[in-house]
């Protein structure tokens, strides 16, 4: 039996629809098959043909200490070794939840489950339970898992009553998720004061369309329209909670929401999600309240260790470290597609990053979708080529962990001199 790409990838796809465990590693988007990973350390990964790659997907997000990071492992391995489930209550649950409501002022009890799309779907269900309304506000372009009433977004800049972005989600579902562009405050207003919401959701720091920055006041303002019309609002942080900050989004802009979703970073590279809330409000949540939601896996053993020694490296000088690597790798990108005469531009906050291939700013997903993909399936296909892996997607972050260094950024960089000069011919 072979180990090439090209043979696993056959393989694959004959036993996996696109070959794949979730959709976008396919590579559709910038063509090709995907490399086959047979391992990672640091910023690097390694493919089953033994080629190298600088890592810059991170697993999308939750890797912000590397690829198999010493402390990490140990921490799994120990655990491994007293069992990796119980289905029982341990002491690893009790400790990561005390680290995270430490972290996140807003959080004063949580409950944990085994993905972001879990997370987000019982906060919707706690904020339909705690308001007794059934409407939801989401904004086109945020990712919040693929629950069937989170998988609708606008089409058009006009707010309006979703429609299914995916077979098999009926219209009955979607029905109760209104949605409107990011950033567009007034659209919001409009529609919280006619209809009663049960939550707003939000990502407070959009991933996942590109890298998008809230415009300013816009989250201020959600909170102040959840604050008259006593909608909840929920910061889904699933990408930014321990990113942006060790406090996430909400530190960095100041600001509490009613719920919190997390996910990602605080499971260190293991399957996790967990939502929280002030203690009235997760009061609704069974066993204390009427709000049912359970996981098998949940508070999974292994996870709850690689989460807390992931968390334990994540100090003031950690963010400093990631905030500097961002900013010379965006600096470095700007750098090139300006010499290069390239028409795109670099959004950037903190470690996350996306380059566009269109002229910015970026501020919704009206803007994010005048990107030029078959630019950046080009640009992509060229960093490839010279060992550098990037999310295979126009409309995601980069992602830079504690283990790039400057060495490995500037080779990030050269590579894309080379690539945008490639393209540029
Ligand atoms: C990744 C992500 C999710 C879904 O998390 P999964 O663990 O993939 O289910 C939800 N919300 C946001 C903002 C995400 O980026």
């Amino acid at each position: 039996m072979t180990t090439g790409a090209a043979d696993l990838f056959e393989r694959a796809a004959g036993v996996m629809p696109g070959g794949v465990s979730s959709p976008v590693r396919a590579y559709r988007a910038v063509g090709g098959t995907p490399p086959f990973i047979a391992s990672g350390s640091g910023a690097r990964v390694w493919d089953t043909s033994g080629r190298d790659y600088i890592d810059l997907v991170c697993s999308w997000g939750p890797l912000i200490a590397g690829h198999a990071h010493p402390r990490v492992v140990e921490a799994i391995v120990a655990q491994a070794r007293l069992g990796t489930s119980y289905g029982a209550p341990s002491p690893r649950e009790v400790e990561l939840a005390e680290v995270i409501i430490e972290a996140l002022p807003s959080v004063e009890m949580l409950r944990f489950v085994s993905s972001g799309t879990e997370a987000a779907m019982s906060a919707v269900r706690l904020a339909r339970a705690a308001t007794g309304r059934e409407k939801i506000l989401k904004f086109a372009g945020c990712y919040h898992g693929h629950a069937d009433g989170l998988l609708a977004k606008a089409g058009s800049g006009v707010a309006t009553f979703g429609l299914p972005d995916s077979a098999g989600v009926t219209e009955g579902t979607t029905r109760d998720t209104l949605t409107a562009q990011y950033s567009d405050l007034a659209a919001v207003e409009a529609i919280a004061t006619q209809v009663p919401l049960a939550a707003i959701i939000v990502e407070p720091y959009a991933g996942n369309m590109g890298c998008v920055p809230p415009a300013p006041g816009f989250l201020a303002g959600l909170r102040r329209i959840c604050d008259t019309t006593g909608a909840l609002l929920i910061f889904d942080e699933v990408i930014t909670g321990f990113r942006l900050a060790r406090g996430g989004a909400q530190a960095l802009v100041g600001l509490r929401p009613d719920i919190t979703c997390l996910g990602k970073i605080i499971g260190g590279g293991l399957p996790v999600g967990a939502y929280g809330a002030s203690r009235s409000l997760m009061s609704q949540v069974a066993p204390l309240g009427p709000m049912y939601q359970a996981g098998t896996l949940s508070g999974n053993p292994l996870a709850m260790a690689a989460g807390l020694a992931t968390l334990s490296l994540l100090d003031v000088s950690a963010y400093e470290a990631l905030d500097r690597t961002g900013a010379r790798l965006a600096q470095g990108l700007e750098d090139a597609i300006w010499t290069h005469g390239i028409e795109a531009c670099v959004q950037r906050a903190g470690s996350l990053l996306t380059l566009f291939f269109c002229a910015g700013p970026i501020r919704d997903e009206l803007g994010a979708s005048r990107a030029d993909r078959s630019a950046f399936a080009a640009f992509h296909r060229a960093m490839l080529s010279r060992g550098v892996m990037l999310p295979p997607s126009q409309l995601e972050c980069w992602f830079v962990s504690l283990a790039h260094d400057d060495d490995t950024i500037d080779q990030v960089i050269r590579s894309s001199w080379d690539s945008l000069k490639e393209m540029a011919r």
